[in-house]
């Protein structure tokens, strides 16, 4: 398949990729890694006059930066960049965890953090993870520039707050306390596929091993990022391993609704999200006990 004609801009100024998307408003869009859009642009199941690539940005964009209280991840930063940063392994781990099951490593060498992030597939790793990290976006255009904390950037099924003339430019996240402990489980059919529910998990300790803080959120479950409250109720205030399992996935299963498609139904999914919570929560409870051993 070929794509519908368009015309393709190279800009090498932030500037410059502003002013285009100002000027073609809903008739162009952002190119990143191209792991999504091109194949969207190929299949025709998207349109579009005006291609803003964004990758001669370059410079500043293309590189993480751990700074003392906060990690930033910019536009062109690629997911297999960050998979391989042992930084990363070392502050977010979760991330690292995640990106290794994102795709194939074909796809994370062009596709990046923040294409993903925009992307906002329901069944795609990051934004569970960057939900339970409490990320804060950075979308800029001509007319200025506004964050959005991650509980409002996805709105629906590849839906945004973006709009279109804004590119995300950054993302970035806390520097996690050491006593915060994270974990991401799937499940795809086939490695490297979209998996069919997802969860990521981040539980923080106090002293005596009780869970002060957890934030739990499943991919492939519903139109955006899901957190499951009441799962993060039940694992809060106890020492992890002291609720039931059974209890943990019953209340997982009741907290979503997924839908059926080709791949699962309904009652699969729901019933895998409990499986994949314990999972997650039994991953924290052997990295909290490694760490006071
Ligand atoms: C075979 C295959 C398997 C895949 N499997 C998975 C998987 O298991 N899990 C998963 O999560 N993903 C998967 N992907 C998607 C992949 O991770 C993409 O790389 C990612 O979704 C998009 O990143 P990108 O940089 O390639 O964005 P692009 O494809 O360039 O763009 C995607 C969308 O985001 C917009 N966009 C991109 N960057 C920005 C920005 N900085 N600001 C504003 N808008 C922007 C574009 O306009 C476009 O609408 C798969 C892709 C393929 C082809």
């Amino acid at each position: 398949m070929k794509p519908g004609q368009f015309t393709y801009h190279a800009p090498r100024e932030l500037g410059e990729a502003l002013e285009l998307l100002q000027e073609f408003g809903d008739e162009a869009k952002v190119l990143a890694g191209g792991q999504s859009l091109m194949p969207m642009l190929n299949f025709r199941l998207a349109r579009v006059d005006h291609l803003v690539d964004i990758n001669r940005l370059g410079g500043r964009l293309g590189e993480p930066r751990f700074d003392a209280g906060t990690i930033t991840i910019p536009a062109l930063v690629r997911q297999r960049q960050l998979e391989r940063s042992e930084e990363t392994a070392r502050v977010l781990p979760v991330l690292t965890e995640a990106l290794r099951q994102v795709a194939h490593p074909q796809i994370r060498n062009r596709g990046t953090i923040c294409g993903s992030l925009a992307h906002a597939d329901p069944a795609a790793e990051l934004p569970s993870v960057l939900s339970v990290l409490d990320a804060t976006f950075t979308l800029v255009s001509a007319r200025g520039t506004r964050t959005v904390a991650a509980a409002d950037f996805f709105l629906f099924h590849l839906t945004t707050v973006l709009e279109p003339d804004e590119i995300l430019l950054e993302v970035s996240v806390r520097r996690p306390p050491p006593n915060q402990f994270s974990a991401f489980r799937e499940f795809a059919t086939r490695r490297g596929d979209f998996a069919l529910a997802g969860v990521a998990a981040l539980c923080e300790v106090d002293g005596d091993g009780v869970v002060t803080e957890c934030r739990i959120a499943a991919a492939g479950v519903a139109p955006v990022p899901q957190r499951l409250r009441a799962v993060e109720g039940l694992v809060t205030g106890s020492r992890l391993g002291e609720t039931s399992a059974s209890e943990i996935a019953d209340a997982a299963r009741a907290e979503v609704e997924p839908t059926s498609d080709i791949h699962a139904s309904a009652t699969y999914r729901s019933r895998l999200t409990g499986v994949l919570v314990n999972r997650a929560l039994v991953d924290i409870r052997t990295k909290q006990e490694a760490a006071h051993a």
